[in-house]
């Protein structure tokens, strides 16, 4: 469906560059919620806009690629990488931005935000039947088809958001990628939104890919997902596994400080901060805060290792050898 390849994406600046995205490659199966975590500022955005091709100056890829395999009804599929999959923006690919309140118009009704984004793919529709068809769609999804006529400002957060999710899934696209779509909103409403997103998903069978720093959501309503640290996804495997059975120290340290039914204690957060993705440091970027840490790992980048079924992680204690070899005095 959507597949990265060992993809590397840079911010160009004056005289340095910022690796938001280090050599990161998963994919995006069909039918499916893919969840990406990770603590603020570790490249889950920047990771997303690379998958939307959204790639303007000073963002670049600097390695890999991306592929989109979009099947027709006809069964001729289609495949987009990176630089032509903006051609297939709404209709195979969406995206839903952070922030509700910033990405609309604020002078423009919602209607035209609608007939803006997909009038080009309804062009023998006159506007009476389209506006027709997304009221319908608005009453699907339980929203109420006055909206249409609202400016952003006269929304709710929470209505922003819904209406934006249901601007992304009009065309009913393969693919919908939602940036920290609950963030900044009360937990009521959080949880209609996470409501929405999956009977959307439930109902069309596609793809979503749900970015949140929010362990939480993600237990909620994702499939499989993938855990970022410092521009590198560390740990992805089946959304269960991560929480069960978690193999990277930095998810088991994640998994950890997350409060459990019952229990009042206060819980820490990972001491320490991310290192600069300016000047990342050699080895595995999560040594300096990793009680674990050996000297291999502050020299050694640590290879991606399989361990469970289709649940992966990049750390060197998972490395057999070593570990054996360590058990053996060698
Ligand atoms: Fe910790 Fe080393 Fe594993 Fe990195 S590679 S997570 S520093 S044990
Ligand atoms: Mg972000």
């Amino acid at each position: 469906m959507l597949r990265l390849n060992h993809v590397s994406a840079q911010y160009n600046m004056l005289d340095e560059y910022v690796k938001a995205v280090d050599h990161v490659d998963f994919e995006v199966r069909k039918n499916e919620i893919f969840g990406i975590a990770g603590e603020s500022g570790c490249g889950k955005s920047t990771l997303l806009k690379v998958m939307y091709d959204l790639i303007a100056y000073p963002l670049e890829i600097s390695e890999g690629s991306v592929e989109l395999h979009s099947t027709d009804k006809q069964g001729k599929t289609t495949v987009y990488t990176n630089g032509e999959i903006h051609k297939s923006w709404w209709k195979v690919i969406s995206y839903v931005p952070q922030g509700a309140m910033h990405v609309m118009n604020p002078v423009t009704k919602i209607k035209s935000q609608f007939f803006d984004a997909i009038s080009k793919y309804h062009d023998k529709k006159s506007k009476k039947e389209l506006e027709a068809e997304i009221a319908g769609y608005l009453k699907e999804l339980e929203l109420s088809p006055e909206v249409l006529n609202a400016y952003p400002h006269q929304l709710s957060g929470g209505m922003r958001q819904r209406v934006l999710i249901a601007l992304a899934t009009f065309l009913h696209p393969d693919i919908v990628l939602a940036d920290e779509p609950t963030t900044a909103l009360d937990v009521v409403v959080q949880r209609g939104i996470l409501t929405m997103l999956s009977k959307v998903q439930k109902k069309m069978k596609n793809s979503m890919v749900i970015v949140s720093h929010d362990m939480g959501v993600h237990y909620q309503i994702t499939n499989r997902m993938g855990i970022m640290y410092a521009g590198q996804m560390i740990e992805v495997g089946p959304t269960e596994q991560i929480f069960n059975n978690p193999q990277h120290p930095y998810t088991k340290m994640l998994i950890n400080a997350l409060p459990k039914v019952g229990d009042n204690s206060q819980k820490e957060g990972i001491p320490g901060t991310p290192p600069s993705l300016k000047n990342p440091p050699a080895g595995c970027r999560f040594a300096a805060r990793c009680p674990l840490a050996e000297d291999i790992c502050r020299t050694q980048e640590p290879a991606q290792f399989n361990v469970g079924e289709d649940h992966y992680a990049s750390c060197h204690l998972l490395n057999d050898w070593i570990v054996e070899g360590k058990r053996h005095g060698a």
